[in-house]
């Protein structure tokens, strides 16, 4: 029986964690198997303040990680295969297997990178398609690649790649960017990007490893084919929330609903983070609603002993 279980390990997780272990409540952290979250699979940021000179994603983890470690939280590297919130205290049931209880509970499982949907894409995913630029540019010192996507991750991505690769060409649908006007003027400027505008990725080619792309003009409907050893995949993301589907209110794309803070609309169980948040996703507005969550999780567990 846990006072309050923290269920994700990214800025949300990490600090609703730090919170609720500085008010003595002995949080446990799942931190499934992607620990770290969206941040772990990125590279520079420059918009976590604090950090002038910017800060790599992964170290950012690793700090927050530390910091709550030190007041007192528990860390399990597990998946939550299910959970029943019909009635407090709360059951989570671990890898399949073993059911622990809480009294309250924090939900900050984040959200996943959207993929194509292409056959091609899943067959090839790992050797030669990624969706973490982080993770895998190392390997494409020199090489051709793409990068699938109009948005600012698909900049950032792109951007970041230009340090391996001797060639990224962005692949968008339009013919406009949704990505914000500084990553724009950095992309333009930057002598190893191209863009193919009205383009969509009808197949990755390659048997073994990546060789190219078809690609679709979606203005004059021919298809041609472009060769590259990596396709990078960077057009959003959806939430992870499919173990709470039909226990908690949620929108239509499955983000959780949340009022007053982080309540949700079962008392004892709060939302933190991009699992509640398809606007702003930023590390610091996760990071932030983390504690609000921790704070009302605290007041929460106060009133009722
Ligand atoms: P996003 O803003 O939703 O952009 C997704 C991009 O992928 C769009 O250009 C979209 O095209 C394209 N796309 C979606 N589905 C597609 C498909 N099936 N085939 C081809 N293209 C497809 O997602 P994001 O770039 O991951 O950013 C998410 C949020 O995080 C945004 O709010 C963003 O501002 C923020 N973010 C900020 C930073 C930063 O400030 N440094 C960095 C990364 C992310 P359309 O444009 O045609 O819809």
């Amino acid at each position: 029986m846990h006072n309050v279980v923290i269920i994700g390990s990214g800025p949300a997780g990490l600090t609703a964690a730090l919170y609720t272990a500085r008010a003595n409540l002995a949080p446990l952290l799942l931190e499934g198997a992607q620990a770290g979250g969206q941040l772990t699979l990125t590279t520079d940021v420059e918009n976590y303040p604090g950090f002038p000179d910017g800060v790599m994603g992964p170290e950012l983890i690793k700090n927050m990680r530390a910091q709550a470690e030190r007041f007192g939280t528990t860390f399990q590297t597990v998946d939550v295969t299910a959970v029943d919130l019909r009635t407090r205290p709360f059951a989570l049931t671990i890898n399949d297997e073993a059911t622990i209880h809480a009294h309250a509970i924090i939900i900050a499982t984040g959200a996943s990178a959207n993929l194509l949907g292409l056959p091609s894409e899943m067959s090839l995913m790992g050797h030669g398609v990624s969706t973490c630029a982080t993770c895998d540019g190392f390997f494409f010192r020199g090489k051709e690649i793409v990068v699938v996507g109009g948005g600012d991750s698909a900049l950032e991505e792109g951007i970041f790649l230009t340090k391996f690769a001797s060639k990224v060409t962005m692949i968008h649908r339009r013919d406009t960017l949704r990505a914000s006007k500084i990553l724009q003027d950095r992309a333009m400027k930057n002598e190893k990007m191209v863009f193919r505008w009205n383009s969509t990725v009808e197949e990755v080619l390659g048997e073994q490893v990546v060789q190219g792309i078809r690609i679709k003009d979606t203005v004059t409907l021919q298809n041609d084919e472009l060769p590259c050893e990596g396709v990078f995949i960077a057009i959003g993301h959806n939430p992870n929330t499919s173990i709470f589907q039909n226990q908690i209110e949620m929108d239509e794309k499955g983000y959780i609903l949340t009022h007053n803070g982080s309540a949700t609309n079962i008392p004892g169980v709060f939302a933190a983070g991009d699992v509640q948040d398809p606007t702003y996703r930023q590390a610091i507005t996760a990071a932030g609603s983390g504690c609000m969550a921790a704070l009302d999780a605290e007041r929460f567990l106060e009133s009722h002993d």
